[in-house]
């Protein structure tokens, strides 16, 4: 496989600009619950070790879950590790409440492979308002006239733990919300679960926004309907996945936070584990293959 975009499989009359957003009712329904859970049980359970939970929970979650096991490990493949810890930060990722495995790299795939095209739908590009571009991407879908077929690799066709994770994906909630609540009661499952859900949907959204419209760029694809930016204020809450120039130009390095000055935790994260020997060929810019495509700004 020569990239990821090699996963979408494109016909003569494959397009990524024809096609209708619609209103999705389990995405608008989902985030709609929890956020309403979050604003009435939050405030009616409010204590600051609730607030406390919320963002230890966003920071294992988010950076163990999200950025390494879903996007850098599973999508990206930008390391080496044991199968259970691929499994493990599959897990976490699906635990963000955005998607199993499947429907991550389903949407994250045909986004990069739209955003790689010479042009392409504004959803695909964050191209709408902010407040049209919100409602498209945390309550609706894009239907298009002629998709293109998507082949899965066997590390998740073949794995019935992926599969599992991909059936249960919302109901993984679950579990830890029965835990939260023997551990500290209502407020830990309103600030834990529905809280954190959607804080991370929304900042899911809110940086893919500016990281496709707004913020600095050291490197251009050309030909790409879609530039990235490097969104410079959020790189610790993002655990460095809002260095998002820096992922269009090298998708496959582990390494999101290039240059001087750019924070990346979950780089941090991937060293230590390097350093004990749990992760092991992390990719850096300089041992991808060089992109003809690629232009310094
Ligand atoms: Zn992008
Ligand atoms: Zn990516």
């Amino acid at each position: 496989m020569r990239d990821i975009t090699d996963r979408v499989i494109n016909s003569a009359d494959t397009n990524c600009y024809d096609g209708r957003v619609r209103w999705s009712p389990a995405k608008s329904l989902w985030f709609s619950a929890m956020a309403i859970g979050w604003i009435i049980g939050g405030s009616l359970f409010f204590s600051w070790t609730a607030v406390a939970v919320f963002f230890l929970l966003c920071a294992i979650i988010l950076c163990g879950g999200h950025s390494l096991g879903m996007h850098r490990k599973l999508i990206h493949d930008s390391f080496d590790c044991p199968k259970w810890l691929e499994r493990l930060g599959v897990y976490l990722g699906t635990l963000v409440g955005l998607g199993g495995p499947f429907t991550m790299m389903r949407t994250h795939d045909m986004r990069d492979w739209a955003q790689r095209q010479t042009e392409c739908h504004d959803f695909f590009s964050h191209g709408a308002s902010v407040l049209k571009d919100f409602w498209w991407q945390v309550h609706c879908k894009l239907h298009l006239e002629n998709s293109p077929d998507f082949a899965f690799p066997p590390k998740l066709t073949e794995d019935p733990f992926m599969i599992w994770l991909q059936r249960t994906a919302m109901l993984q909630q679950i579990p830890l919300a029965i835990a939260l609540y023997l551990w500290g009661g209502w407020g830990f499952v309103f600030w834990g679960i529905c809280g954190r859900v959607t804080a991370s949907i929304f900042g899911h959204w809110l940086v893919g926004y500016f990281a496709h419209n707004d913020g600095h760029q050291d490197w251009i694809v050309d030909g790409a309907a879609v530039q990235g930016h490097n969104v410079r204020w959020c790189g610790l809450i993002t655990f460095g996945e809002c260095w998002h120039n820096n992922h269009h130009a090298f998708p496959e390095s582990a390494k999101l936070g290039v240059y001087k000055g750019q924070s990346d935790p979950g780089w941090w994260v991937l060293q230590s584990l390097e350093a004990i020997g749990l992760v092991s060929n992390l990719k850096r810019p300089h041992d991808l293959s060089q992109r003809a495509e690629l232009r310094r700004v």
